[in-house]
């Protein structure tokens, strides 16, 4: 049973099976009061892009992924949402290595790309993280 778990958020199209199973495990783990963290990483939208989003994109992306995240959170008991900006796999270890979760509970890939054994993301988290990582298939 872990005391503060954290369950990287990734928001796609088709996530919603693999987030629901996600937050079903953090749950079966959690020890009673534990605190359940979900995050998601919004990465920079490249410069050649944003060129062609009209200027309140950002904003707009922001505000719904937000809500979208809060709402998971509750959820889940003692659900918290958390959404910053960065690079995925790296956001992710800096957050954990400042907040010390006990446990990481990941996705091994995004749905589609069932021939990776571990996405990009999943990889980084699984090879630097400092605590016990769960890997959903
Ligand atoms: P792929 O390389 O196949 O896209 P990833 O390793 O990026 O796969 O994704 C696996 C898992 O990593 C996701 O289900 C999610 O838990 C986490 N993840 C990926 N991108 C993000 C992100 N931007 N913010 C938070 N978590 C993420």
């Amino acid at each position: 049973m872990y005391d503060h778990i954290l369950v990287p958020i990734a928001f796609d199209e088709q996530t919603d099976e693999k987030t629901t199973r996600a937050l079903e495990i953090a749950r079966a783990l959690s020890a009673p009061q534990a605190k359940i963290t979900l995050l998601h990483v919004m990465e920079a939208v490249p410069g050649y892009v944003i060129n062609y989003l009209p200027t309140e994109f950002s904003q707009e992306a922001h505000k719904a992924i937000e809500s979208e995240l809060t709402k998971l959170a509750e959820t889940v008991p003692n659900g918290q949402a958390l959404l910053i900006s960065g690079h995925s796999g790296r956001s992710i270890l800096d957050w954990a290595d400042a907040h010390k979760p006990d446990l990481i509970v990941i996705a091994s890939h995004r749905p589609g790309m069932q021939d990776l054994l571990l996405g990009s993301t999943a990889t980084q988290v699984v090879r630097h993280a400092q605590c016990a990582v769960h890997v959903l298939r």
